[in-house]
């Protein structure tokens, strides 16, 4: 599996997602529906060829940590991932 990501920093949230948690997008998943960067356009965009999204910000501030949990289940294919840099998910 092809990833794109970026780590998340920030104490531990509500939401769950703690430091060390990573944000990812599955290259082989992703679809190009556009619907994260229509949600998060500040923390998705899209790749150089425009089909597949990425993550924008390598550091996403701990208030938009919920807004990536939603996108992450909103995703229709469930590409955007949440990660721990040790392997865990
Ligand atoms: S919502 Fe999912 S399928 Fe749509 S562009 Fe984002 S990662 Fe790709």
């Amino acid at each position: 599996m092809v990833l794109q990501g970026n780590p998340v920093d920030g104490e531990s949230a509500p939401n769950g997602i703690s430091r060390g948690e990573m944000v990812a997008i599955s290259a082989d998943r992703c679809v190009g529906s556009g619907l994260c960067q229509a949600m998060a356009p500040h923390i998705f965009g899209s790749d150089e060829h425009g089909r597949i999204a990425k993550v924008l910000r390598p550091r996403p501030e701990e208030r938009d940590l919920g807004l990536i949990r939603d996108i992450a289940e909103c995703c229709p294919v469930e590409a955007v991932l949440i990660r721990t840099t040790d392997g865990q998910s």
